[in-house]
């Protein structure tokens, strides 16, 4: 796979006890960040730490919610004391019920909309300044196909993940001519832990069929991207929504 130099910095990674931002902590590290390496469950952050030291990288563990504005500050003075924090991945999310907006329950819109898109927001709030003070880098902020399209029985999903591609394009205008590249990247369906917890097999085998590559994706293929974006070699990339979907909306 191929690497892209990140060394002499720190990277903020969120939710990367599992999935895909386990596969991105991994891959920055190896190409040479050092990671903070978030999630809500310390045993699943501290097992990511380990398989980055073992590996010979560089990592701490940060556990906490996305959402708390303490934790925000609090990763924002870890990632520094290991290096210039000059890379963020915005990962952390999570799905939400699965019903008609006619019957979408309050309080999963509210939870999802604060998760998947409010996060985003304070996280770069603080983000955008810090880096910038360290002379530039990179946000990414990951999305999903269900950024740029629609999903039955996901309104909350969907709105989220649309926002936080418009989003996305506010803090690249705002913050170009300080130096920090902002994108997004949209993942079609992958197999992490949050896939197989929501669609049985047989779901999931049926969706395979909207992939014309004729698989799902593996994280490790989102990480890819990621970290191509997060390094100098996308100097002239920013603003922009990056498909990873196995030719989902092509069709
Ligand atoms: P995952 O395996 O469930 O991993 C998400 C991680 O985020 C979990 O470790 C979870 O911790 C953590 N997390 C959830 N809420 C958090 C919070 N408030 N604060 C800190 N950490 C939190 O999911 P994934 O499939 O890798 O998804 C990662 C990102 O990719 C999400 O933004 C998702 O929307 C996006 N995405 C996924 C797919 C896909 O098909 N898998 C497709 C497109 C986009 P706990 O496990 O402890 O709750």
């Amino acid at each position: 796979m191929a690497t892209y130099d990140v060394s002499d910095r720190s990277a903020i990674v969120t939710g990367a006890g599992s999935g895909i931002g386990r596969s991105i902590a991994l891959l920055l590290a190896a190409s040479g960040a050092s990671v903070i390496v978030n999630d809500l469950d310390g045993e699943h952050a501290t097992s990511v730490v380990e398989e980055i030291r073992a590996a010979g990288g560089t990592a701490e563990a940060s556990v906490g919610d996305v959402t708390d504005a303490d934790w925000i500050a609090a990763s924002l003075d870890a990632a520094n004391a290991l290096a210039p924090l000059k890379l963020a991945v915005n990962n952390a999310g999570i799905g939400g019920a699965v019903a008609l907006i006619g019957d979408y329950p309050v309080d999963s819109w509210d939870k999802v909309i604060s998760v998947n898109l409010s996060s985003i927001f304070l996280n770069m709030r603080a983000q955008l300044p810090a880096i910038a003070a360290n002379g530039g880098g990179s946000i990414v902020n990951i999305a999903s196909i269900l950024g740029s399209v629609g999903f039955a029985n996901s309104s909350a999903y969907v709105s989220a993940k649309h926002g936080l591609v418009g989003l996305t394009k506010n803090a690249a205008i705002e913050y170009a001519a300080q130096g920090v590249r902002v994108t997004s990247v949209g993942p079609a369906f992958i197999k992490t832990p949050l896939i197989d917890a929501s669609l049985d097999e047989a779901t999931q085998q049926a969706l395979v069929g909207l992939h014309p590559i004729g698989r799902l994706g593996e994280p490790e293929e989102v990480a890819s991207l990621v970290a191509f974006l997060g390094s100098d070699a996308a100097s002239f990339i920013t603003g922009s929504y990056h498909l990873v979907d196995g030719g989902y909306t092509a069709m």
